[in-house]
């Protein structure tokens, strides 16, 4: 745990697959966990959606003693929630855990979470829950502030049913969590390029090959030639290739990040527990 004060933020990514959980040994480097990004802002813990990869990070930072977390949904497609009864600090009286959404039109956070749980999909409610457990809804556009010194803006993306994009701003540095966006919308698009601009990293559905996704519009998902194509318009540092295809091969996720980093020398394949730090570049309060 970084000592009190300090404002480095780092980010690991717990789970990097898209839509189902894979396993087998041709997809054992990338990792088979559904979406969890952890951005660590100084000691505070923000965890981006609540996928497969969930699970293990409830055991790691449970281990390190972490008590308080905020859950930040992209959406509720299950890839980006079954994980959730499975984290384990919800299961600690002593945790303090809120959970965030901003993506359905009328709906709440709470009702989601319990719709969720209900039989005959999952044997028990949000009542097993033992952690002092808090549910925020937030409108598209809204900025968030978790902690002092953390500014989350947040924008409606392209993706069935909705999807938020978040930029994570904290210690100077900017990180952009962007998954599950289609293409085909151009103020979805626009909301992408602010959400990017100049940040440290932009973590970037790169679901698909670009004939897949002119094949799959319906599903809403993006390619990393886009992922590229953005992070250069934004000026961004780094693009992070995430909710890689479930059929996806270590090797084929390999030959995309080769390609993508002929084209933006800042790409790489986020692969499941890879940790990335990055030291404040100042301590001014946001
Ligand atoms: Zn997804
Ligand atoms: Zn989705």
């Amino acid at each position: 745990m970084r000592p009190p004060g300090d404002k480095g933020l780092s980010v690991r990514f717990w789970g990097v697959r898209g839509s189902i959980p894979t396993a087998g040994p041709d997809c054992a480097e990338t990792g088979g966990n559904t979406a969890c990004v952890e951005i660590r802002c100084g000691q505070h813990v923000l965890l981006f959606d609540a996928g497969t990869g969930i699970r293990e990070a409830g055991i790691a930072l449970t281990r390190e003693g972490i008590g308080r977390f905020d859950i930040l949904l992209s959406h509720s497609h299950y890839d980006h929630v079954i994980g959730l009864p499975f984290f384990q600090p919800l299961f600690d009286p002593r945790a303090r855990c809120t959970i965030w959404s901003g993506h359905m039109a009328g709906g709440t956070t709470r009702a989601m979470v319990a719709d969720l749980l209900k039989p005959p999909f999952f044997p028990a409610g949000p009542a097993m829950f033992r952690a002092g457990l808090s549910y925020e809804d937030f409108r598209a556009g809204d900025v968030i502030r978790p902690a002092a010194g953390i500014a989350i803006s947040t924008a409606q993306l392209d993706h069935p049913g909705g999807v938020i994009g978040y930029r994570v701003e904290f210690g100077g540095r900017v990180i952009t969590y962007l998954t599950d966006t289609g293409t085909g919308s151009e103020a979805a698009n626009r909301a992408a390029l602010r959400l990017a601009d100049q940040a440290d990293m932009v973590i970037y559905d790169c679901m698909y090959t670009e004939e897949e996704a002119n094949e799959r519009r319906e599903f809403g998902h993006s390619t990393w030639m886009l992922g590229a194509g953005l992070c250069h318009m934004a000026k961004a540092r780094q693009l992070a290739m995430f909710h890689h295809a479930p059929g996806r091969s270590d090797a084929e996720v390999s030959a995309f990040e080769a390609a993508a980093r002929s084209v933006f020398a800042g790409a790489f394949a986020a692969r499941e527990g890879m940790k990335v730090s990055f030291p404040a570049l100042e301590v001014a309060a946001l």
